[in-house]
């Protein structure tokens, strides 16, 4: 017997999964985790509480949490070859928040992204930094390059001379340069911090640059963007030394419990991206430039032409002739395609509600197997919905057939259907 009420909520959930089924999910900030990883989210891990690190626990209870917490930090440290990983914190924001935390303290100064320029909310004061007492600077931005401005940079840092320099964004089509400021950052006496939130899945596949080399002292991040993990965050430190400061910074700092379902799945993910995390950042790159070249041979202002559109999972384009961000991107949902809005880099932050651009990512969409040839098609579809205003539901219904299950992980499942445990065990 089921109440109204679970009736309804489980209803919802159902339509939501069946839209999903035939639909083009394309926002640059998901993925969606494979079977193995749904099953670590329902087990037992979701009601238990593990204060503090594996083997020194506050409570009793945690002995198979603390061998597979131990397990997943060894999986990480080899899969980015880094001698310190932190699982815990609860988010990308947090993850942000904690690194603050360690190495800055109230009234510093971060050098970041604004946040028309590709920075994420958690960069700027009125939110984490902010929260944390940060007071901050924007990166001279090179609006051709979609990049940081390296000389103009380096010289606001020796002029303010900041304790934290953040790389790493939200829009993000290109490796920052990391290299470039990192005697800059000794001469001043700052960390580097580089927030991987979007792209650690590249990072993971060796597609992308590699932040630890190139000179970051830690790397915060996502684990669900590129990284098909559950949702959640992970610090990477360069030394042991660093990454103590880091684990106080998180406990007893910003999180108690870390929801240990959530660390179960991100260890399973670890395990799928030891196996396949190269074939599937190179083909996800592979896929943006493909659909970015697509969109741009059908008239579309995808921007950096010159560039190659992009390195990443990510394209922006400027839609401001046809209607703006907000506009494209609903005629776009109408149609089963999944995008956002985006601010671009000469829009005003006032203008959030309708900026010149959109963003697209094809992580997903390469996770459910598609390729250089789907995205040609996609750009086509693109094209009809946006600018000849035709109804193209049917043929993405139909191309989603072709394309149900999770790529890249050992047991291959139905992507968005709806798994009711309910229902089995009644
Ligand atoms: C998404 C994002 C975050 C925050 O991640 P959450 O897990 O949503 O808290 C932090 N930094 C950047 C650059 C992001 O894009």
């Amino acid at each position: 017997m089921k109440s109204e009420s679970v009736s309804k909520i489980i209803g919802i959930l159902k339509e939501h999964h069946a839209w999903l089924d035939e639909s083009l999910p394309m926002i640059a900030s998901e993925n969606v985790t494979s079977i193995l990883v749904r099953e670590a989210l329902i087990s037992d891990f979701g009601h238990r509480y593990a204060e503090g690190k594996p083997f020194k626990r506050f409570y009793q209870g945690c002995r198979f949490i603390d061998e597979l917490e131990s397990f997943a930090i060894e999986l990480a440290k080899k899969l980015f070859n880094a001698p310190h990983v932190d699982l815990r914190p609860v988010s990308g924001t947090v993850a942000n928040l904690a690194a603050y935390y360690a190495l800055a303290k109230h009234g510093d100064r971060m050098v970041a992204l604004s946040v028309a320029h590709g920075g994420h909310i958690s960069h700027a004061e009125l939110s984490a930094a902010g929260v944390m007492g940060l007071r901050t600077y924007s990166f001279p931005f090179d609006e051709k390059k979609m990049n940081i401005n390296v000389d103009e940079g380096i010289k606001l840092v020796k002029e303010i001379k900041p304790k934290l320099i953040l790389f790493g964004a939200s829009l993000f089509l290109f490796p920052h340069p990391v290299k470039e400021f990192r005697e800059v950052a000794d001469e001043v006496n700052a960390y580097i911090i580089y927030d991987a939130a979007h792209v650690l899945g590249l990072i993971a596949g060796k597609q992308f640059q590699d932040p630890l080399r190139e000179g970051a002292d830690v790397v915060t991040a996502s684990h669900h963007k590129t990284f098909f993990g559950p949702q959640g965050g992970l610090i990477i430190s360069k030394s042991e030394e660093l990454g103590k400061k880091i684990e106080k910074a998180v406990f007893p700092g910003l999180v108690s419990n870390h929801h240990l379902h959530h660390l179960a799945g991100l260890a399973i993910t670890l395990a799928e991206f030891l196996e396949f995390g190269e074939e599937y950042a190179k083909q996800t790159v592979a896929n943006a430039k493909a659909l970015a070249q697509a969109l741009y041979d059908r008239g579309f202002n995808v921007l950096c032409p010159d560039l190659g559109f992009t390195e990443s999972h990510q394209i922006a384009v400027d839609v401001r002739d046809l209607g703006g961000g907000a506009e494209v991107a609903e005629t776009l949902e109408r149609n089963n395609i999944i995008i956002n809005k985006n601010l671009l880099p000469w829009d005003d932050i006032k203008n959030a509600k309708n900026p010149s651009g959109i963003r697209i990512g094809v992580q997903e969409i390469t996770r459910l197997g598609m390729c250089e040839s789907e995205m040609d098609y996609i750009a086509e579809l693109f094209k009809k919905a946006v600018v000849d205003k035709k109804d193209v539901k049917d043929e993405v219904r139909e191309l989603r057939k072709e394309f149900r299950k999770i790529k890249y992980t050992f047991v291959e499942s139905d992507a968005y259907k709806y798994i009711s445990l309910s229902e089995v065990l009644a």
